[in-house]
């Protein structure tokens, strides 16, 4: 009777642990993961809970949507017709997010003094980076070109843009940390809580990790293939980092990158190797890595002065790191 009882109680136990084993997998622990390509890069997205598969989903169609939308090469896509349609107003009453991005990136080009452009495009695709058809232009194409390049040619009106004397968009500063926001509000709407979301190294945190902890975040160290300089540990943050050992080609010992200076036109030579911006919001954190690796250390200082709405984390040419007073690198 006793070896009966425990038998019996045993396999209540069995059964009651199982129940909590499938709960605990089918339900709130669910981890789901999903790695795809898009926006020329590799993205994976994490995410916890029973909506972790469902915001995956509606995230990764919403990455996709955004990359038929913002490519430069994408010949249905709203951005190739406005880059191809000379001066005349292109109609953007069905594409709220190009617009809005738009005016997101001319928000952040004032405020660096247009030290982040997004009308760079004829430069990125001269130097090769567009087609990867790496080329060293002549200071006179460079000139001729920076002719091109100045954010006051793009034009909003109340539905359209228009692009004067001969300007191209060119969103590749910033179309991941808009895809990652939106991505971000998929999730959140599908009820996900807790995600990491890394498009191509534009990282967003959201909520906790697994175990209910803050997320630690690696960041990497511009001087080593493996190495991190120290971790942060965030949440419901942004961490985004745009370096020159990126994208780069060398050519008679000389190393050019894909961040160009659009006062020079030029590889932006500011003497940072690497800038990690920590935000809230990433596409301001994507076009402000950006905009601070062409501005260099001091001026990044006093635009995060005027705001502190984002924290930064930036490595120099001599191998110094220079991070503001939120971070805690350790
Ligand atoms: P990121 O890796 O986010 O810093 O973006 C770099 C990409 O943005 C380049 O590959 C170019 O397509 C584009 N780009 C380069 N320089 C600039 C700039 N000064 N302002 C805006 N976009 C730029
Ligand atoms: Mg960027």
């Amino acid at each position: 009777m006793k070896t009966k009882y425990i038998s019996t109680f045993a396999a209540v136990a069995v059964i009651v642990f199982l129940i909590a084993f499938i709960a605990c997998n089918s339900g709130k622990n669910k981890e789901y993961t999903e790695t795809f390509f898009a926006m020329d890069t590799v993205m994976s997205i994490t995410a916890y809970g029973p909506q972790a598969e469902e915001g995956i989903n509606k995230a990764r169609q919403e990455i996709n949507r955004l990359d038929q939308l913002l490519s430069v090469n994408n010949e249905n896509g709203i951005t190739y017709r406005i880059n191809t349609a000379g001066q005349d107003a292109v109609s953007v009453a069905d594409e709220p997010d190009v617009k809005a991005l738009i005016e997101e990136a001319l928000t952040i080009s004032r405020l660096t003094a247009g030290s982040f452009d997004i009308t760079i495009g004829p430069l990125v695709k001269a130097w090769g980076f567009t087609e990867e058809e790496f080329n060293v232009p002549d200071d006179f194409e460079i000139k001729k070109l920076l002719e091109k390049v100045d954010f006051n040619n793009i034009e909003i009106g109340n539905d359209s843009i228009t692009l004067k004397n001969d300007s191209r968009l060119d969103f590749g500063a910033i179309a991941k940390g808009y895809a990652a926001d939106a991505a971000v509000k998929a999730l959140k709407d599908a009820g996900v809580k807790k995600a990491l979301v890394n498009l191509g190294g534009n990282i967003y945190a959201l909520g906790t990790d697994e175990k209910g902890e803050d997320w630690i975040i690696g960041i990497k160290d511009p001087y080593s293939e493996e190495a991190i300089l120290g971790r942060i540990s965030v949440t419901d943050r942004a961490v985004v980092t745009s370096g020159n050992y990126e994208r780069y080609f060398e050519k008679d010992g000389k190393r050019y990158w894909h961040i160009l200076d659009p006062e020079t036109g030029y590889p932006a030579d500011s003497g940072l190797v690497s800038v990690t911006i920590i935000s809230d919001n990433s596409t301001y954190a994507d076009a402000m890595s950006t905009a601070a690796f062409v501005m260099g250390a001091e001026k990044t200082k006093e635009i995060y002065e005027l705001s502190k709405d984002f924290e930064y984390i930036l490595v120099t040419k001599n191998g110094e790191l220079i991070t503001s007073e939120g971070v805690s690198l350790k």
